[in-house]
């Protein structure tokens, strides 16, 4: 077979690639046939690697190439193989944020070593092959799309660890700083890429510095994006920057030429930018806000306590056996606290119990309960709970009202009615759960503890709720064990 033949045989391979990643994008569309989709995608990748590889080996790379790609191969794949494996359900988003800023930061770093390999002085000032105004263009918008997913993801990866306040952070001043690095970044990139065009032409030292200047003002607009977002705005911000990962990713085939990495990283940001849109309707935020770093609780504004005075009412568990086993009608939301007690089981066992008694059992699903998109589908998916009982919180918010039990499992901020009612509080226009239209509510939680947000709940003082305090796991398998003995 000659060199032509294997170049067919690897953009043959290529398109098969691209091919399987729609296909397994298409599955996941649902919970039955996600696991396939994802294997589907898995397959796709492995052939767009060994494809690479084998035209790697074509270009006949030497010696000490090929031990940088098997080194990296090993220690990243060893790396993300292990922390794929040991990561706790609860940590996943952190982890798929710090993936997103490797992505990021990957796709800018082949940027600027490209920019580099073709010395753009050289090519630049002399019209030699090389660098041109469109390979520029793709080059900085690699550079700082990829740069502002690099620090943005790291702050939001350190945010949801807990290691940075989850609350939003204000600088001083730092709405006009991330203006200046808008207005400075992209002055600098015109400017660069007349330069690669041959319209102006500039001294080797001054191109070298405006590319760090560009590369600066990425990084740090990074940081200034979603420092001030916090609480209840992440999931839309983590979306987002999944989104422009993937663009990143795609700059980067645009400069090196590889077809793979276009549509691989198109179809991770085109995913991305539904989910980001999807998740900005349901949260009741505008995009656009997120982008200038004036979103959540902006500049001086203090996350809001909504209403602490009062008292609230404790349940035993024989109190909430009996309200649960004579309902007709209940409804469980989960939350993020169900995923933290592994309590999956647990639940799904109570609501098999309540249908035996012929009681209609269904679960609301908020679009941000937990901490990643789609949390309770896949916790409550792995526990087998029936597709049809998983109700959206458009479809079932009208049903509370009908509901003789409300019964929270570790949810806190996807309840709080204060987004309905108090304008000083940042969760304040964000869609709920009306689970205090409810004739009852039942509360499991271990205690009065906030959630992501940082806020107090006005339910847990509504004269209608009952506080169940328990780790989620305990409290529903007493509960199991109470109703059983009924
Ligand atoms: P919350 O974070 O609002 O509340 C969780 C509650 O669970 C806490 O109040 C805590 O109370 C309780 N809890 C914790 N551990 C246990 C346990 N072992 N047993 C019982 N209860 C427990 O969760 P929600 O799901 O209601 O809301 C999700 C929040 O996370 C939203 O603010 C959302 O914006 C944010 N977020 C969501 C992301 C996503 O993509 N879905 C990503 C990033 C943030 P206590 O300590 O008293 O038990």
């Amino acid at each position: 077979m000659n060199a032509t033949d294997i170049g067919y045989l690897v953009h043959l391979a290529f398109i098969a690639g691209a091919a399987l990643f729609v296909m397994g994008l298409h599955q996941m569309n649902s919970p039955a046939t996600a696991r396939t989709g994802n294997r589907v995608s898995a397959t796709g990748m492995i052939i767009a690697v060994v494809a690479q590889l084998i035209s790697v080996t074509q270009a006949g790379v030497g010696p000490v190439n090929w031990l940088i790609i098997v080194g990296g191969f090993v220690v990243g794949g060893g790396l993300g193989l292990r922390l794929a494996r040991s990561v706790a359900m609860t940590a996943m988003p952190q982890l798929v944020s710090l993936f997103n800023a490797v992505g990021g930061g990957a796709a800018a770093v082949l940027a600027l070593n490209d920019f580099i390999a073709l010395d753009g002085h050289r090519v630049l000032s002399g019209g030699a092959p090389g660098l041109d105004g469109w390979r520029t263009f793709f080059i900085l918008a690699d550079v700082i799309v990829g740069s502002v997913t690099f620090t943005g993801s790291l702050v939001a990866s350190a945010k949801l660890m807990g290691l940075i306040r989850g609350q939003p952070i204000s600088i001083p001043g730092g709405r006009i700083l991330s203006w200046l690095t808008v207005v400075v970044g992209i002055s600098v990139s015109i400017v660069l890429v007349m330069a690669g065009s041959g319209t102006v032409s500039y001294d080797v030292s001054v191109l070298y510095t405006l590319l760090v200047v560009a590369l600066i003002c990425a990084l740090v607009f990074g940081l200034l994006m979603v420092l001030p977002i916090g609480g209840a705005d992440m999931p839309v911000v983590i979306s987002l920057l999944n989104a422009f990962t993937g663009t990143a990713v795609s700059m980067a085939g645009f400069v090196v030429g590889n077809v793979i990495l276009i549509v691989a990283g198109a179809l991770v940001g085109a995913s991305g930018a539904i989910l980001t849109r999807l998740m900005a309707n349901a949260m009741n935020r505008s995009i656009g806000n997120i982008l200038v770093g004036g979103f959540g609780a902006g500049e001086g504004t203090q996350a809001a306590a909504a209403g602490t005075d009062g008292t609230i009412r404790e349940v035993s568990v024989d109190d909430a056996a009996i309200q649960l086993a004579y309902a007709s009608k209940v409804i469980i939301v989960p939350g993020y606290g169900l995923a933290v007690a592994q309590a999956q089981h647990g639940v799904r066992e109570l609501a098999d119990l309540l249908e035996a008694r012929g009681i209609e059992v269904s679960y609301a699903i908020h679009p941000v309960a937990g901490r990643m998109p789609g949390h309770m589908n896949v916790l409550l998916a792995e526990a087998n709970v029936p597709y049809p009982q998983l109700r959206e919180m458009d479809e079932i918010n009208p049903e509370f009202e009908r509901t003789d039990v409300a019964l929270v499992v570790g949810a806190n901020d996807v309840t709080n009615p204060a987004s309905r009612t108090d304008p000083a509080s940042p969760i304040y226009g964000m869609p709920i759960l009306d689970v205090d239209k409810a004739r009852s509510v039942i509360v499991l939680k271990r205690s009065m503890g906030r959630g992501y947000a940082g806020i107090d709940n006005p339910l847990y003082l509504n004269p209608k709720t009952g506080m169940f305090f328990a780790d989620a796991k305990k409290g529903l398998a007493e509960l199991i064990g109470a109703i059983k003995a009924l």
